[in-house]
């Protein structure tokens, strides 16, 4: 089955496209097909990829498969959250939003830093499907006071694993990609894809 994938994000679509692949969806990205990501105003990471995902399978007629993701720190109320990737103004500048995560949280003590990502998947077999499949993963950490590594991309060099006793930022993505929240939620959405589309 052909499906766009409402991203622009080429890291995602390496991702998301080798994880799926045995599991016979073949992932076209939106950006090939001449498609821009919409305004993303939902106030809810659900929200939002439903939004991308409806605008593509809008735009094309295809099914199609959208991710909204970001970073929740608990000691400053959730935040980033939903502006994670332009937490200080610019979209993606990752070294701005890590300068300014750690000025939020710099009288934070170490035992009150704890944070996760958050990713949502959502699969429409249209933009009128009324029962999308959608899956969701998390990754609980806690933010560094100093960035650690430089692998992996925005959040990942400050986001400490104490499962691993690494950051993201250390982690080659073959040891990130099962245990991240991403992972996570791809691992739920393949265990109900073959359902989803029986019922399709
Ligand atoms: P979006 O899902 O493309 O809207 O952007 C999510 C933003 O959250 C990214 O730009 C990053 O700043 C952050 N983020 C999401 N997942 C990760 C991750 O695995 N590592 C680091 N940062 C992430």
């Amino acid at each position: 089955m052909k499906v766009v994938l409402a991203s622009g994000n080429a890291g995602k679509l390496a991702e998301l496209g080798g994880l799926l692949a045995g599991a016979g969806l073949e992932l076209v990205p939106q950006g090939e097909l001449g498609i821009t990501d919409p305004v993303e105003d939902g106030h809810s990471f659900v929200e939002n990829a439903l939004i991308k995902a409806r605008n593509a399978a809008r735009l094309l007629g295809w099914p199609a498969l959208a991710d909204d993701s970001g970073l929740i720190v608990d000691a400053l109320g959730g935040a980033p959250g939903l502006i994670s990737a332009h937490y200080a103004g610019v979209h993606g500048d990752a070294k701005g939003n890590i300068a300014k995560l750690l000025h939020e949280l710099r009288a934070v003590p170490a035992e009150r830093r704890s944070a996760r990502f958050y990713c949502c998947l959502v699969l429409l077999r249209n933009k009128d499907d009324p029962q999308p499949l959608i899956a969701e993963g998390q990754w609980p950490g806690v933010i560094l006071d100093a960035p650690r590594g430089d692998g992996g991309f925005g959040y990942d060099p400050v986001f400490f694993d104490p499962a691993t006793a690494l950051s993201a930022g250390e982690m080659p993505a073959a040891m990130k990609n099962p245990i991240s929240h991403r992972g996570h939620a791809l691992a739920q959405l393949k265990t109900r894809l073959a359902d989803w589309i029986a019922r399709g």
